[in-house]
């Protein structure tokens, strides 16, 4: 039966998973989730022991694709989708002192959205395949979701990309994988202001009705619903390789990672406890510390793709927290953009917090955890990986093993973080050492949507 997707905000139609895809935001301004998880039962869960990524990649992908992408079709678009991986099964689990590193940063960028984005390229690309116009992707980056969507998307066909950076935000190297990319479908601009400004100018073009139909808008960011799901596969995968019920730690921004551990919860695969790491910016943290959302001013920290008050993905989670009431969810967000905050009720925080864990680790702590686990465990972490260890760390006491921590992404994508803590500076993968020497297309305006409106008007096709 083909898996429906609905809104949070209850106001759209539910769809399937071709149209949630292209669509990215629901056009009531909500996230699609599916109307119902589907169940994988624990003897399929215990096959996948035995199965390889890609094999049990299809096994989870395939239910939510049936009756929408054919079951051959669906195998190849993995193999495609994961042949460009480093790693010998994708990904790596790796033993680091008595934690358990999941290595997702195999991909063309170094970071683990190349785990989805290279899926979803691949889909779209087949979704669009007989279309008679182009579809303009936007979307707002800190700097990996960006290099991992160029790096999916260029020279597709039918496709035009137009990706949003805060100006101070992200890394030499995060910004030349997306500058130095010459396909001419792809525009990388720089926002003069932060990545909070950039998510709600992608959010208030969506609001655009005649644009967004007339430019056929969608989004890569990591509120495109088919992301998720591509991020499921690596929590069965990892599960399937320890012994035990593993915790799994998520350094955490906006949301999207560990709501698929959630979601993979949710489809049946046993987890103790999804652990919220945040750096500085650890609005998430406060709330299930307290069930209290506000944010804060957000501060410049060596994790940068975590420097993120307003979490889109949250919602997702808020709207099984407040028992799929799209009402009382619109109430919550409604006080959140008039009022600047909102709380959940007692027994909701409650609830939130028997399967949420949460801990921050300000940049001090970032690295020091990076230079005495190079000391102690010759291992090198990048700075957001760095964090949710710090945090594993700190909360291991109530925590059971297995810990399974998601490493985020390569150390050589943070060179000078890295060698800041440890006087080391990682070698760059020779896949990108070539980029580097490509000269760079810089594009610029300003946070005023109709300074967006007009550049993407005159650069689109
Ligand atoms: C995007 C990103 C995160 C945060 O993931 P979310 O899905 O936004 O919570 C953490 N670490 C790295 C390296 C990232 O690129």
């Amino acid at each position: 039966m083909t898996v429906m997707f609905h809104s949070t905000r209850g106001q759209s139609p539910a769809v399937d998973i071709r149209a949630a895809t292209l669509a990215g935001l629901a056009p009531d301004g909500g996230l699609y989730v599916p109307v119902e998880w589907p169940q994988f039962t624990p003897m399929t869960i215990a096959l996948m022991r035995g199965e390889s990524y890609a094999q049990i990649a299809f096994r989870v992908l395939q239910v939510f694709m049936d009756g929408v992408i054919p079951d051959d079709i669906l195998r190849d678009i993995i193999e495609k989708s994961y042949g460009v991986f480093d790693a010998p099964d994708v990904t790596s689990l790796v033993d680091v002192g008595n934690l358990k590193i999941l290595e997702l940063f195999h991909g063309p960028t170094l970071a683990f959205k190349d785990i989805a984005l290279q899926f979803l390229g691949h889909v779209f690309e087949y979704f669009l395949r007989d279309a008679t116009h182009t579809t303009t992707i936007i979307g707002a980056t800190s700097g990996d979701t960006g290099s991992a969507a160029i790096a999916a998307l260029a020279n597709r066909k039918n496709i035009d990309v137009f990706i949003l950076y805060p100006e101070k935000g992200p890394s030499d190297i995060q910004r030349k994988q997306m500058t130095c990319v010459a396909a001419s479908n792809i525009h990388a601009i720089a926002i003069d202001g932060t990545f909070d400004d950039c998510q709600a100018m992608v959010k208030n073009l969506f609001a655009n009705k005649n644009l967004r139909a007339e430019w056929n808008l969608s989004t890569v960011n990591s509120i495109n619903m088919l992301r998720i799901l591509a991020q499921l596969v690596y929590y069965f995968y990892a599960a399937s390789r320890v012994d035990g019920v593993a915790s799994f730690v998520v350094p955490t921004g906006n949301f999207g990672d560990i709501f698929a551990g959630y979601a993979a919860m949710k489809c049946g695969l046993p987890v103790r406890k999804l652990v919220v790491a945040s750096n500085s910016n650890d609005i998430l943290t406060r709330f299930f510390e307290t069930g209290a959302m506000s944010p804060a001013p957000v501060q410049n920290t060596i994790s940068p793709s975590m420097d993120i008050q307003i979490s889109s993905n949250f919602e997702r989670f808020l709207f099984d927290l407040c028992g799929q009431n799209a009402t009382q969810l619109r109430g919550l967000m409604n006080d959140l953009k008039d009022k600047g905050s909102f709380s959940v009720a007692e027994e909701q925080k409650v609830q939130a917090q028997k399967i949420f864990a949460a801990g921050r680790a300000d940049d001090a702590q970032t690295l020091e955890t990076i230079k005495t686990t190079q000391q102690n465990n010759g291992y090198m972490f990048d700075p957001h990986t760095a964090v949710g260890v710090k945090v594993a760390q700190n909360l291991s006491a109530n925590l059971m093993h297995p810990i399974i921590c998601l490493a985020t992404a390569h150390p050589a994508k943070f060179p000078e973080t890295v060698h800041r803590a440890i006087n080391i500076t990682p070698p760059l993968p020779s896949k990108l050492a070539a980029l580097m020497q490509q000269p760079e297309r810089i594009y610029q305006t300003s946070t005023d949507i109709n300074a967006l409106i007009d550049f993407m008007k005159d650069h689109k096709k």
